[in-house]
This record gives structure tokens, C-alpha cells and sequence, in this order.
């Protein structure tokens, strides 16, 4: 047994930190926002059927190019997206390491806006590619001017927003990305991984896609559509970026029956989302409860609210999982995340909150 800083690691990754979501076994998890209601017993009757069909040629490469996957992926995203348009990956997470080994890379930068995703960094520093953080505004809010600013700056070869963004929940006008994509020279990814949670009616950047050919739109099934263990997540973008990716995925690298279970899933949509207009409702409680508990809720359009005036956040925690309840400190000062779960979760967690006191 020897010890990581013994190894002939690169140079790059001494002293880095991976990704360290606490995964407990605990009775309410609302740390990583996942959809925390069931899945629909049809569904998993439907997955089962078509998971058993694929294991009768499992001895057999899968489609290297997820056809019938892109399909259904397309088909869900509507707004004219074609199957050429879409790549898919275990996870989203692989999705956007795919555009980093394609367009990222050493010697070549990406430009973010923290607090954010976290993985957008990790990812970034797995490829060799620089991070470069630039600050928001007031509230977690980005202005035009402020990323216009930032990219003339630092004329990043990439450009990644998040929206809504995760862990602040603050939405993202199509204004800024426009903006962001005119000014830059390089990819502009815009990760949309909460879309869902968007109020009704609220476009995507996906209607931005026309006639831009360096913007890309990440989008997952792990998060309003249940579907996280079954890691799925894909992105839309001109079919010249999808033959880039086919440059740096490797051959098969999603599983018979990934795509088998995913294509399954993607039949049921609706069933699939239809607790996302109770997870809303729950939201929108927790900022107006958290508030009434004189915390200082952040204004989310995902499916977690982050809230400030939190004295102790590590105390908060630990007092929370002392009574199974797992929420995430993402070591923002006095901030604590918490996922809207079903109501009964919410419930508890707001009154074990409440009975803390402050
Ligand atoms: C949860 C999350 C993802 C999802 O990652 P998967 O690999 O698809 O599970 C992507 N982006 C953001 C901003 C997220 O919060």
C-alpha cells in the first residue's frame, strides 16, 4: 500500500479532490436532486421486458451509434430537433468530458461561473483543460455585461453555463446566452440538467440552436425524469459537433442495456414526469417556509433551493442526519442545498429544521 502523492501522477492532478457527494444510507436523501418519487410500476415492468429482450444477444457488441435512442432522444426534445443532432453518454457528466476531450484539452481553457456545477471544473481538470472562474452578479445573477466582459477578458475556447444553475437554482435569460455565444469565439455549452423544473412555458436554449453551430445544450435523465442509476445523459447541438464527439467516445460505450432500459423509459415520459408539478410545489414551499424559519431562500426554478443565514451549516447538517435526513453543504458560507422531495420528505425536513431552531 503505498500513497497518492508516491505515485507518478501528473503534475496536474496532485492535490486535486474528487467529486464527494456523501452518499448515506439514510431515510429521506435530498442531497443530490434526485427525483425522490417512485418509479411507475408499468415503467419498471416495460424497463424489465425490454432489458430481458437485449440480454438474448448480449454476447454481441451494442450499436455503436444508439440509433433507436437518438431517435426517442430527439423525439422527447421536439422543437424540430433531429436524431443527427444528439448525442448521448452515461450521464451527462460524460457527455460534457466528451466535449472537453474534443474541443478542451491542454493548453486550451474553459470558462465558468462558480458557485456552479462542480463537475464542470473536475471534468475540466480530468482533460487538462484550464478553468477559468469568472464572478457572478447580485443574487447568483449573470448580466450580458458581466459575461461579455469575462469572455473578452479570457477568450476561452469554451464557455459553460448552467441553467437553471446548480447548487444556486438562479435562472438564466436567453438574452445572456445569446450575448455569451456572439461574443465568444469557441463552444458555448449551456447545461440544462433542471430544464424540466423551468416554469411552464419558459424556453429552452434549445430554440437557439438554429443557425448556431457552436452552442450546445446538455440535458439528463437523472434528474426530473427518475431516471439517475440508469445513467443517461445526452446533449443537442449541430451534427458537425456529434462527429467531434465520435472522435473521443469510445467504441460501444453505451451498454446494450443502457440503451435498451433508456429507450424504454423515454416511452413512458409522461408517467415519468408527472411528479415534476408536485416537486415545483414543493420548491416553491421550502423558499416560502425556509424564509418563514428566517432563513434566506434563493429563488430556484430547479428542484432544490439553496438558503443563506445558516450560522452553522456543518452543525445543520450533522443535526439533520441525526435524524436521517441527508441535505448537501457545498462549503458556501452560511448556505445549506436541500432538494424538494415528495411531500412527506419536505414536510420532515422542515420540521426537524424547525424544531433546531436557529
Ligand atoms: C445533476 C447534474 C447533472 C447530471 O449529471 P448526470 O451525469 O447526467 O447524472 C448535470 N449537470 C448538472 C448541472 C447537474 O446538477
Amino acid at each position: 500500500m503505498t500513497s497518492l502523492a508516491d505515485l507518478p501522477i501528473r503534475d496536474d492532478l496532485r492535490g486535486q479532490t474528487p467529486y464527494g457527494a456523501p452518499q448515506k444510507p439514510v431515510r429521506i436523501a435530498l442531497n443530490v436532486n434526485e427525483n425522490t418519487h417512485p418509479v411507475p410500476a408499468e415503467v419498471i415492468a416495460h424497463v424489465t421486458q425490454a432489458v430481458e429482450r437485449e440480454l438474448r444477444s448480449i454476447n454481441r457488441y451494442p450499436d455503436r451509434e444508439f440509433t433507436a435512442l437518438r431517435k426517442h432522444l430527439a423525439d422527447y426534445l421536439g422543437g424540430g430537433v433531429t436524431p443527427a443532432q444528439v448525442w448521448a453518454a452515461n450521464g451527462s457528466n460524460e457527455v460534457i468530458q466528451h466535449i472537453l476531450q474534443a474541443f478542451g484539452g491542454p493548453g486550451r481553457s474553459v470558462l465558468g461561473f462558480p458557485p456552479t456545477y462542480s463537475m464542470h471544473s473536475i471534468i475540466a481538470s480530468g482533460t487538462g483543460t484550464r478553468w477559468i472562474a469568472a464572478d457572478r452578479d447580485d443574487g447568483y445573477r449573470i448580466t450580458e455585461a458581466t459575461a461579455v466582459a469575462a469572455i473578452d477578458r479570457h477568450d476561452p475556447d469554451l464557455v459553460f453555463l448552467c441553467a437553471p444553475n446548480n447548487p444556486t437554482g438562479t435562472p438564466l435569460g436567453l438574452d445572456v446566452i445569446e450575448a455569451v455565444h456572439d461574443a465568444s469565439r469557441g463552444i458555448v455549452m449551456v447545461d440544462e440538467a433542471y430544464a424540466e423544473f423551468m416554469p411552464e412555458g419558459e424556453p429552452s436554449a434549445l430554440s437557439l440552436l438554429e443557425g448556431r453551430p457552436r452552442l450546445v445544450v446538455s440535458r439528463t435523465m437523472s434528474k426530473a425524469f427518475a431516471f439517475a442509476g440508469g445513467r443517461l445523459g445526452y446533449l443537442a447541438a449541430d451534427p458537425a459537433v456529434i462527429d467531434a464527439l465520435r472522435l473521443v467516445r469510445l467504441p460501444y460505450h453505451l451498454s446494450a442495456l443502457t440503451q435498451a432500459a433508456a429507450v424504454a423509459a423515454l416511452q413512458h415520459a409522461p408517467a415519468m414526469l408527472a411528479t415534476v408539478g408536485a416537486i415545483r410545489e414543493q420548491r416553491d414551499r421550502l423558499v416560502v417556509e425556509l424564509a418563514r424559519l428566517g432563513y434566506d431562500p434563493h429563488e430556484s426554478w430547479a428542484n432544490f433551493v439553496l438558503f443563506g443565514g445558516v450560522a452553522d451549516p456543518r452543525g445543520v447538517f450533522e443535526y439533520l442526519l441525526a435524524h436521517d435526513i441527508l441535505i448537501r453543504d457545498l462549503s458556501i458560507p452560511n448556505h445549506l442545498r436541500v432538494t424538494a422531495g415528495t411531500e412527506a420528505e419536505t414536510t420532515e425536513f422542515l420540521e426537524v429544521l424547525g424544531r433546531m431552531g436557529r
